[in-house]
């Protein structure tokens, strides 16, 4: 998709719909309940957790970005995960990757370990244990890529190809890039979804989630199953996440042009011993992300010199990044895995993952890049003189 057509869609979601007043920027619609026309004649909307104008709105809006064709906008990204788990029996098999997001490797390994269906845990880059798992010819195969922390890269096109032929829906949780930077449904995918919580947002005042489906009718089964067990999002956060989005294309193209100088930055710096960022052409899956990506995204994490020392000086003198976890809101945001998003894994886990004691992620935000390179280096020197 053209940037321009992305950047239509988004600004222009709900404009000039408000038929009674004219109103230019939709409505939010509030009202729990709507009034049948007469008996036995209903409207459009009867009840809001099974339907809202509001939510529908911004729905409509991400399936047209994604190219998809039925949007399903969920209360939190973890709501759209758990989603999924409603299209699962107890004879059905799942294959999601060893580093997926915490939550949702914390719900499918809950979930399995109850009956609710057969799980596989695998490093999707690695073609062997890939086949073996598929060859168990699974239900549903989840991916993620970028990952994190570290920013691996799978290629989604090529696992897509070998899922569907076993006979898989794939599902590609796309909340690193947004649908500005990566559209998994065009390369194949049955399904994507996001925590709009990140980047769709991009403003960390709501904790949201959204499901795109390919198909009409899986599309229709999975809103039929957000309505029963009551997962659906509110007309509320649906209206702050519709007017994020207008905002999106825009933000994405500063969070690039800043994540770029600061990885580039941080390549450079006598404090830094790696980088981890799709966007170097020596990262191992270059060549998928320039493939699969429209640019590198904001996301990214480095091995700082001196230990954990090195890292609490690091964070104590920093003052514009804030020490958080979550990602893609406008602010630069800056977290520690091991204490921090993967501290529910073993020690002995995180290492074997790749997450060491001194490892720093950052969501690059919208800030002068001046000011974002200055606190960095700052912070960065800081760190080397304990
Ligand atoms: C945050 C996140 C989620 C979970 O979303 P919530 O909105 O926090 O429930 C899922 N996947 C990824 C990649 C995330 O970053």
């Amino acid at each position: 998709m053209a940037a321009g057509k992305a950047s239509t869609i988004a600004v222009r979601a709900g404009i000039n719909s408000d038929k009674h007043y004219g109103a230019v920027v939709p409505a939010i619609h509030l009202s729990s309940t709507y009034a049948l026309k007469g008996f036995n004649d209903k409207r459009q909307f009867d009840y809001s957790r099974t339907g809202n104008p509001t939510r529908a709105t911004f729905a409509d809006a991400i399936a047209e970005l994604e190219q998809g064709s039925v949007g399903i906008v969920t209360s939190t990204g973890m709501s759209a995960v758990h989603l999924l788990c409603q299209l699962l029996t107890p004879e059905d098999t799942v294959v999601i990757p060893h580093d997926c997001y915490g939550g949702s490797y914390r719900l499918f390994t809950h979930l399995a370990k109850r009956g609710l269906f057969n799980l596989v845990v695998v490093d999707q880059n690695d073609d062997h244990a890939l086949s073996q798992a598929l060859a168990q010819k699974p239900k549903l195969v989840l991916i993620e890529t970028p990952s994190n922390p570290l920013l691996r890269i799978v290629d989604i096109a090529a696992i897509t190809q070998a899922s569907q032929a076993a006979g898989a829906l794939v599902a590609v949780d796309n909340t690193f890039l947004s649908p500005l930077l990566q559209q998994p449904v065009a390369l194949g995918a049955d399904i994507v979804f996001h925590s709009t919580t990140k980047f769709i947002n991009g403003h960390s005042d709501v904790v949201g989630g959204v499901l795109v489906t390919k198909e009409q009718a899986l599309g229709e089964e999975l809103a039929w199953w957000a309505n029963c067990i009551g997962i659906t999002g509110s007309a509320f956060d649906s209206y702050l996440a519709l007017r994020g989005l207008k905002t999106l294309p825009l933000r994405m193209k500063q969070h690039q042009e800043n994540a770029d100088a600061v990885a580039k930055f941080l390549k450079n710096h006598p404090a830094i011993e790696h980088v981890y960022f799709p966007g170097f052409s020596e990262h191992p899956n270059y060549a998928i992300a320039k493939k699969q990506q429209v640019s590198a995204g904001s996301m990214m994490s480095f091995e700082l010199k001196g230990g954990v020392e090195a890292v609490k000086m690091l964070f104590d003198n920093l003052s514009l990044f804030t020490l958080a976890q979550s990602l893609g809101g406008v602010e630069s945001l800056i977290s520690h895995p091991s204490t921090m998003t993967h501290a529910g894994m073993e020690i002995e886990a995180q290492l074997e993952a790749g997450i060491t004691q001194s490892l720093v992620r950052i969501s690059v935000g919208i800030e002068d890049i001046d000011d974002i390179l200055a606190d960095l280096d700052h912070g960065l020197t800081v760190s080397q003189q304990g």
